[in-house]
């Protein structure tokens, strides 16, 4: 089964439990999320990762990633997937959309107000708000600005019933990406 394939198999069989807390499904919360990345005009790598972005937390019952997925660590689990299958430009937001939520909190005090209740829970477990040091850390890496802005699709991506565009929308953007990453690394 190729990634694309897997990708499907991995929402049809586990995309319909709830998202952590929220009135939505991982499999509509990552539609609803994508959709917001399509609509604010991103490239087509972000709005895959903005897709598969917890892809970690459907890995988390499989094979060897149980132990990432289990501890938490749900943008490890899935950053380490992805990077074997798409380019930096996929894998490092998702590996970096858990710490965008720790420096929002920390560059704009209005954004932690906006959080959801299962979100706030989750900062506390993530570590909470990044100090004046690691927000630096976090700014000054290559794919910080796509990686907030991930965040803060990922943050709206809970509305019931919204509709979007299904999963097959994205099946050519998800090909694409795959393709020139594995040309790429030939
Ligand atoms: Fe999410």
């Amino acid at each position: 089964m190729n990634c694309v394939e897997q990708i499907f198999a991995l929402f049809n069989s586990r995309g319909d439990t709830e998202y952590f807390g929220e009135s939505v499904s991982q499999k509509e919360h990552a539609l609803q999320v994508a959709h917001f990345g399509a609509q604010a005009g991103a490239a087509e790598a972000l709005i895959v990762a903005a897709l598969l972005h917890d892809i970690g937390h459907l890995l988390a019952c499989t094979e060897d990633m149980a132990e990432n997925g289990m501890n938490g660590r749900h943008e490890e689990a899935g950053y380490v997937w992805l990077r074997e299958h798409f380019g930096p430009g996929v894998a490092e937001p998702v590996r970096m959309h858990v710490d965008a939520k720790r420096y929002l909190c920390h560059v704009d005090s209005t954004y932690l107000s906006g959080l959801s209740p299962a979100s706030v829970l989750s900062l506390q477990l993530q570590g909470g708000v990044f100090d004046e040091n690691e927000a630096h850390r976090f700014h000054d890496q290559p794919y910080a600005p796509d990686a907030v802005r991930l965040r803060l699709w990922d943050d709206k991506g809970k509305v019931p019933n919204l509709e979007v565009p299904d999963l097959e929308y994205y099946r050519p953007m998800l090909v694409r990406q795959a393709d020139c990453w594995s040309s790429r690394r030939d």
